[in-house]
Parts: structure tokens; sequence; C-alpha cells
């Protein structure tokens, strides 16, 4: 059955990139398989996925040893600067820095195990109270003062739509996150390259590729629904 789910995501993902003429290799299918079992993760990285999701830090921690070396592991989820220990060594990507202090901490944790952590910076484009993620129009100072930290790479930005039944209604927040990421990325800040979006999940992703998402969190498409909320 995920075999299906994957090609069906699949040949959706080629569609929309198809439709808006851009490359299947400039899109990353990351897998996000929070609170599913290592079996299932396994069934989609002998399908060739590599690249995993998961919200939560102490997954990554328990998961990571029980499957292959190869797998990219991307933090999508918040981040408490307590559990940045957690992954620090695991993840190939941070997705979700949303503050300078946040920042500040994974900056100390990757000069400590001498390696540089990429990050995107997480930004609430619709405002929504219940969502973290820094506001539009603070992004760009939160860029500049993380910027200058050691062991991080900032690479672009990333956002959680709102949920909506209509994935069109999202449109206007990747079209809107896209322009941000390309305003940022002409001011040429030192130790940043804007060269990715994190947007799009199952409920709208093929939307967010048409608005230019260079990489989409998909979960529920592929592993089917979430037996608990997270
Ligand atoms: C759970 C989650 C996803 C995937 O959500 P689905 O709707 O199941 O595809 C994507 N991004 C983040 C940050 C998530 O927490």
């Amino acid at each position: 059955m995920l075999r299906e789910n994957l090609k069906d995501v699949e040949d959706r993902v080629a569609r929309a990139c198809a439709r808006s003429g851009r490359n299947r290799d400039d899109v990353l299918l990351i897998a996000v398989s929070k609170t599913k079992p290592v079996e299932m993760i396994d069934e989609i990285y002998q399908e060739g996925v590599r690249d995993f999701g998961e919200n939560h830090p102490q997954e990554i921690r328990d998961k990571f040893p029980q499957l292959p070396e190869d797998i990219r592991w991307h933090m999508i989820g918040h981040l408490q600067t307590n559990k940045i220990k957690y992954i620090i060594d695991r993840a190939c990507m941070i997705h979700s820095v949303d503050s300078f202090h946040l920042a500040e901490a994974i900056s100390k944790a990757a000069v400590k195990n001498s390696l540089i952590m990429p990050v995107l910076i997480e930004v609430n484009m619709a405002g929504e109270a219940s969502k973290s993620g820094v506001a539009p129009e603070d992004t760009e100072a939160l860029i500049r003062q993380a910027a200058q930290l050691p062991g991080i790479h900032i690479e672009g930005l990333m956002t959680i739509a709102p949920y909506t039944e209509n994935p069109e209604e999202n449109r206007i927040y990747f079209r809107e996150m896209k322009k941000l990421n390309i305003d940022i990325g002409a001011k040429n800040i030192d130790n940043v390259n804007m060269c990715h979006l994190s947007m799009g999940m199952t409920g709208d992703y093929e939307v967010a590729i048409e608005e230019g998402a260079t990489m989409i969190r998909v979960g529920t498409g592929i592993f089917g629904e979430r037996s608990y909320a997270r």
C-alpha cells in the first residue's frame, strides 16, 4: 500500500513540475515519517527515498541507529534548545529556526561537534497565532543576525501553510514566500544562500511546487493517517 501511495505522490509531483516548467530534480520529496515505525520507513527507503522528516528530536535519535546510514534526516518541527543534542550530529538540515536564541544554540552545538548545520528560517506567512515561525517582515533581520554565527549556514525559508480543504487558498502564501526569498537573496548577505523553499504538505504540495518549492514535506500522502495528532 505504501508503495502505491508513494507512486501516486511521485506522479503528482512529476505532473506539477511539468505544468510549471520545472525539472523534477529541482524538487526534493521529504517523506515525513513522524509517529511511523521503522518498518514503514524501511519500506519507503527500499523504493529509493533517502530523505525523511521528523518533528520530534527524540524520534530522530531513536530511529537513526535502526535504519540505513545514508538516510538524510530533516528536522522539521518546533525545536527546543535542550533537545538540539539529540539531532545535531544526526540531522542533515533544520527547517524550523524561528528565533535568534535557537540559532545561537544550534550554532554552539554545531561548533562543539565541528560541523556546519544547514538551516532554514521558518516563516509564519499567514500570521496564524497557533503556529511558530517568524513574521515575514522580521525575517531579514533575523537572517542578518543569525548569518554571523559560526557553525550554521542559512539556506532559505520554510513555512507551514494553514490547514485548508482547498489548496488554492494557500497559493498566495507560497507565492509571497518565494518573493521574500528572492528579495532577501538579492541582498547578498554573507554566509547566506537562499536556495531553498521548504513548503507544501500532503494537502497542498502541488500548488507549492507550482509556486517554486524546492522541498516538499509529505507525510499522510505516503504513510497514511497518523493514529495520534502531533
Ligand atoms: C507533519 C508535518 C508535515 C507533513 O504533514 P502531512 O499533512 O501529513 O503531509 C509537514 N511539515 C511539518 C512541519 C509537519 O509537522
